[in-house]
């Protein structure tokens, strides 16, 4: 790896910092729940943020069943009437889906263990002569530790992600709201609606509407472009919701909250270095569906065991080795592979038209219920993906075979075995 710059201003030492066994960059979900399981391990673990202790902004989202058991606490809502839209009937998903309290997901994580958390922007680290590492704060502050974790979010600051083809784009506008008549049935949760009661959203890109009954007259509705490269623009995204709620005769009384979203989807598995990386850093967001967190919240107590092992028995003061092992038990070998079936999915979504995308997902929930919930699994192995996708391939109307065919054929060498190995 290629430290980062350290632009100006020079840094300076401070007294009170001592070597950290691991310094976590990044305040997020993902640097929390690391930070945590990392701590459980009896870690010296100081964790930086250009924020405060405060509960995560994002509405995140998550499937019931996915949640780890230590965070269940932290599902603020459960919906078991979950629906998609890919027609003028809706199609019952059958699998509960949670709105998670971030409040509640800060306190629990906070619970696990005791580590320390200091507000401070990193704007570079660099590595020392016995192999343990200096990051540098944006106000000249200076902290050693000898493992350094980026979990800093989608923009990666010290171990940048690579997207093949460029990045492509989950994109959404939304906001939580009281609504006159209900924008979606009450007690729903709409995972995605892809259906255009309005002219605005014909023609042009393909967006869905993601929605959640909050209670009483609130309601959360999201205008949702599920990939796209370049991706849709927020004025764009928000006139689509808007044009949608009117044209069903749904606009929102008052608006209390709005929300943006833009984060790139088709991160390739990262090359290991040594400043081990977390969460969406890390390429841990799902290619197929966005998301991240539940990943993050599973992989982090495996990844910390594989850390604290690696620095318990290492052989330099540094944490080469740390890095290495966390790497291995984040991306092992058949995740690897997994992910390369994913990709060639993003490449698939990509180049169908947008007219098509409702007939994908038609068939995609068509399926029988463990195929698609494994296909969104991040655990899921590669053949098992790719047997999904040739079922799919063997049920889809001609509009979506062609592109399927033509991403599997510039597909890379392993995704394409995998393909061949599902066949037989
Ligand atoms: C609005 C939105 C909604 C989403 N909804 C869902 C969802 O429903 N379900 C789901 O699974 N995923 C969702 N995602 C995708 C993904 O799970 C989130 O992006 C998630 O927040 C990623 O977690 P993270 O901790 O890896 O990164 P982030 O949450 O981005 O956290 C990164 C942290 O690093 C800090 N940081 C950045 N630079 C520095 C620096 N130089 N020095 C120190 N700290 C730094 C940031 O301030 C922040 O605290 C959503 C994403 C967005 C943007």
């Amino acid at each position: 790896m290629t430290p980062a710059p350290l632009p100006s201003p020079a840094p300076k030492r401070s007294a009170a910092a001592r070597l950290r066994d691991v310094i976590v960059i990044g305040g997020g979900p993902s640097g929390t729940a690391l930070a945590a399981e990392l701590a459980a391990q009896d870690l010296d673990v100081l964790q930086l943020s250009p924020q405060p202790r405060a509960p995560f902004a994002p509405t995140y989202g998550a499937w019931w069943d996915e949640l780890p058991e230590g965070v269940r606490g932290a599902a603020g809502q459960v919906w078991s009437d979950v629906r998609v839209y890919t027609g003028a009937a809706p199609t019952p998903l059958l699998r509960p889906y949670v709105r998670l309290d971030n409040a509640a997901l800060l306190a629990q994580l906070l619970a696990r263990a005791d580590w320390s958390w200091q507000a401070g922007t990193v704007r570079g680290a660099e590595r020392r002569a016995d192999g343990t590492w200096t990051a540098h704060g944006t106000g000249g502050e200076t902290w050693p530790a000898r493992l350094l974790v980026d979990a800093s979010g989608h923009g990666a600051l010290i171990a940048p992600a690579r997207f093949p083809g460029g990045p492509a784009l989950q994109t959404a506008s939304g906001l939580i709201g009281r609504f006159a008549r209900p924008p979606i049935a009450p007690g729903s949760m709409v995972w995605m609606d892809y259906r255009t009661p309005a002219p605005e959203l014909r023609g042009g890109e393909a967006t869905f509407l993601y929605a959640m009954h909050l209670g009483e007259d609130r309601y959360f509705v999201e205008e949702t472009s599920l990939i796209a490269r370049p991706g849709l623009t927020e004025g764009r995204l928000r006139a689509r919701l808007l044009a949608r709620l009117e044209a069903q005769g749904t606009p929102p009384l008052t608006v209390e909250e709005q929300e943006w979203v833009a984060f790139p989807m088709n991160a390739a598995a990262p090359v290991p270095g040594p400043v081990l990386a977390f969460g969406a850093a890390a390429g841990g967001v799902h290619p197929i569906s966005g998301f991240q967190l539940v990943g993050a919240l599973r992989a982090a107590p495996g990844v910390a065991r594989a850390v604290a092992g690696a620095l318990a028995g290492g052989r330099s003061a540094g944490g080469e080795d740390a890095a290495g092992a966390g790497w291995a038990a984040l991306w092992p070998p058949g995740s690897r592979a997994a992910r390369e079936v994913h990709l060639l999915g993003v490449e698939a979504l990509l180049t169908l038209p947008a007219h098509e995308l409702p007939e994908f997902f038609r068939v995609f929930f068509e399926l029988p219920r463990e195929h698609w919930t494994a296909f969104l699994d991040p655990r899921t192995d590669a053949r098992t993906l790719a047997r999904t996708m040739l079922r799919m391939f063997a049920h889809a109307p001609n509009g979506v075979r062609v592109p399927l065919v033509r991403a599997a054929l510039a597909t890379p060498r392993s995704s394409g075995r995998a393909l061949l190995g599902a066949a037989r």
